[in-house]
């Protein structure tokens, strides 16, 4: 039995989205941005698909930017506004932002002389909206936060966080949300710029979008022609862009279609666990429960990979790293002994069952 417990990592592509991927790539070759009636009918689908990710996120067509996902989103979002505006020098952010967000802002700071406030979350996981607005300066230029956390869950208040930003003149606010798309609902009137991706959803890696308003001016991170606005050179990945479309809409209809079993799962996972382990963090994302558990992590993950389970024990883009994990340090945890634990719709609650057997089989012969 195989049971993929990292759906924060990534996801399966959903069979609608394949099917679709398929049909279209058996189809279509040409250059969208050809001038000739085949080129121009994949235009047309494109521009269709960015006008409905637009209305899903109750955004203008032209404020969605299609990416190769939520990597690419928040490189082009923070280095883009940051390059844009030299005369702005100072940046916020929090510790423990997804790697690609991170270190453009450690980017930024090394080699070009930006300054960067990086705040720490709270006792509850949270940046909170205090602590933007103390750090907020005259010459502050960029504020960007994550909705939520991809290690712990935790959830952040970004409507509010967009709020304080909105009233101070010539800051923007960022947020990337890669992981609660789908999951949470968010308000992004406010919101100046948000980045996410279509793996975590059921759609094709390689695939995502920065939502970018109309005012926020940003230089281009990938040089090249008129494609994106000019601000995203390169032949446009055109039906994966297409598919995006289909990939969200799904992901919004499932949410309310699988709440109930989701929460159901979550609540079946998080008394199991508490029967066996020290919870790290559950109050978060209800799909995401990140555990202490009595062994190193790593004799863990082996012992339940040997059992066709699959978890994580940090980002795993950091995975093959032996960087501090930002995250776990920032809350006092000990990242040697942390286990994330994460599901979605695809999973059963047999499977549920299954983990917490087997972890507690593990640890009892271990421990
Ligand atoms: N942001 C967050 C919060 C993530 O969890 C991830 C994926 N680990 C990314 C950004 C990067 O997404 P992608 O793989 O599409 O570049």
């Amino acid at each position: 039995m195989k049971v993929y417990l990292d759906a924060v990592s990534t996801t399966g592509v959903d069979g609608q989205v394949l099917d679709t991927y398929k049909k279209l790539l058996d189809e279509y070759y040409c250059n969208s941005d050809a001038l000739y009636d085949d080129g121009v009918a994949i235009y047309d689908m494109q521009e269709k698909a960015r006008a409905l990710i637009g209305k899903m996120l109750g955004v203008k067509k032209d404020e969605v930017i299609f990416t190769a996902g939520a990597s690419e989103a928040n490189s082009l979002a923070i280095k883009g506004l940051a390059l844009k505006h030299p005369e702005r020098k100072h940046l916020i952010t929090s510790v423990y932002e997804h790697s690609s967000a991170y270190n453009s802002f450690h980017q930024l700071e090394e080699a070009f002389g930006y300054e960067v406030t990086y705040l720490e979350p709270d006792e509850n996981g949270q940046i909170t909206p205090e602590a933007v607005k103390s750090a907020l300066r005259n010459d502050t230029l960029l504020v960007s936060v994550m909705h939520v956390n991809n290690e712990i869950g935790a959830i952040n208040d970004v409507e509010k966080i967009a709020a304080i930003v909105k009233k101070h003149p010539g800051t923007y606010f960022h947020t990337d949300i890669t992981q609660s798309l789908g999951k949470l609902d968010i308000d992004l009137s406010n919101v100046d710029m948000a980045s996410f991706s279509a793996h975590k959803i059921h759609g094709l890696k390689g695939s995502g979008a920065l939502m970018k308003k109309q005012f926020v001016d940003l230089m281009p991170i990938i040089s090249g022609g008129q494609q994106e606005y000019s601000l995203r050179g390169g032949t446009s990945n055109s039906l994966v862009n297409i598919v995006l479309a289909r990939t969200l809409r799904i992901a919004l209809e499932n949410k309310e279609k699988y709440h109930d079993q989701l929460m159901a799962m979550h609540e079946r996972l998080d008394e199991g666990l508490k029967k066996i382990v020290k919870i790290n963090y559950d109050q978060g994302l209800p799909t995401l429960i990140n555990i202490d558990t009595p062994i190193p992590s790593e004799v863990l993950l082996n012992a339940l990979n040997e059992r066709g389970i699959m978890v994580s024990s940090k980002s795993t883009c950091g995975s093959r790293k032996n960087e501090v994990n930002r995250t776990l340090h920032s809350m006092g945890f000990n990242e040697d002994h942390a286990i994330r634990i994460s599901f979605d719709h695809s999973n059963t609650m047999e499977e549920i069952d299954y983990f917490l057997k087997n972890l507690k089989e593990i640890l009892d012969k271990y421990a």
